[in-house]
């Protein structure tokens, strides 16, 4: 050896496939740093280190005897921020990171890159989220884990966000969501998917539910407290139990309760006859997965028909729903606005007082305005 070697030039073609690999992103494992903008004036700046994973010189980082051999070798090399570069070459922290781990963030990176990319227009969505004050917080829903959750789709355009946070009256709430909804959706000519996120009261959630229908594909999406996520889990969990009286002579006015997330008090209710749709275990972490949904909208069809048959056309269904978000919007988006009978959904103010009829929700006649 004797003279002190400069490092190898990489050769700009090798350069090009490995930016072209990593996405233009640091390739260490959880960083994903963005490298061709600056971070605070956004100004497109290269800003990407070229990090050996057996280092150039056998006694560098990882170094070893295939060391010049692998020196421009694009499957030596990592694209990183400048940060991660200096932390797996640090003699500090080094051993931490051996050939076998790096050589394992740079595939895990690539391969998901590709992946990604690889996404055409079909897997594009847009997003509806809608937000009103809840105990008088104004919930966030993050663009992050929106897109964690639509995974592998991804949002389309920008979102669609009807925020009734400084909205009071339920008539007001009720013209801003068809407001929006004729804006952007009854005008939407490519039949897009909408992937809809709620964090609201239940009436309204109900409602945004009632008022896209079947006009558009839709999918509800449900925050999970414990995980502080949206994404729907897979595996087995409860069902749901329809509850009918025993008496079903016909009745001019029923209660439909709907206890998923929580039982709902008898005492409180109007006092009518009362069908229920009840989780095996009602509580706030009963719905899991999205089967539980597709299960629970097939149940309250039936029994929306069954109560329709038994009491008939006339009937009005006094609506009471205890349930997670896209329960409420399912609940509004299967009434069938031809068929089904008058609808009123009832609310609760205050704990321990009566639940009160907040809306109609649907109308067998149809009403103008
Ligand atoms: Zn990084």
């Amino acid at each position: 050896m004797g003279e002190k070697k400069n490092r190898p030039r990489i050769p700009e073609s090798v350069k090009r496939e490995l930016w072209i690999k990593a996405g233009g992103r640091c390739e260490f494992r959880g960083c994903n740093k963005y490298l061709y903008k600056d971070g605070v004036t956004k100004q497109p700046r290269n800003l990407a280190n070229i990090a050996h994973i057996i280092s150039w010189t056998e006694t560098g980082p990882r170094g070893n005897e295939n060391s010049e051999r692998l020196a421009a070798d694009i499957s030596n090399l990592m694209l990183t921020c400048s940060e991660h570069n200096n932390l797996i070459d640090d003699p500090q922290y080094v051993e931490l990171y051996p050939v076998e781990l790096l050589q394992q963030y740079k595939r895990e990176h690539e391969e998901r890159i590709y992946r990604v990319t690889g996404m055409g227009q079909e897997y594009g969505v847009r997003i509806i989220k809608m937000i009103s004050k809840i105990q008088n917080q104004v919930p966030i829903i993050s663009d992050k884990a929106v897109s964690e959750a639509i995974m592998p789709y991804y949002p389309l355009e920008s979102d669609i966000v009807i925020d009734l946070t400084n909205v009071e009256d339920i008539t007001s709430a009720k013209k801003q969501i068809e407001r929006l909804i004729d804006l952007h959706i009854i005008s939407d000519q490519k039949q897009e998917s909408y992937c809809i996120f709620i964090m609201s009261k239940i009436p309204y959630a109900c409602y945004l539910g009632y008022m896209l229908g079947n006009k558009v594909k839709s999918e509800p999406y449900q925050f999970f407290r414990d995980t502080q996520d949206w994404k729907w889990k897979n595996g087995e969990f409860g069902h749901f139990q329809v509850i009918k009286p025993e008496k079903e002579n016909q009745r001019a006015e029923v209660n439909l309760l709907v206890e998923i997330s929580g039982n709902i008090d008898h005492a409180l209710i109007p006092d009518n006859l009362t069908y229920s749709i009840k989780a095996d275990n009602p509580g706030f972490m009963f719905i899991q997965s999205k089967e539980q949904i597709v299960e629970f909208q097939i149940k309250f069809r039936e029994l929306l028909n069954e109560i329709r048959e038994i009491h008939g056309e006339q009937v009005i269904i006094q609506l009471i729903i205890a349930a997670p978000n896209p329960i409420s919007f399912e609940i509004g988006k299967c009434i069938m606005k031809n068929i089904d009978p008058t609808i009123f959904l009832y609310d609760k103010v205050d704990e321990d007082i009566k639940y009160q009829k907040v809306m109609c929700l649907h109308s067998r006649i149809r009403m103008q305005g």
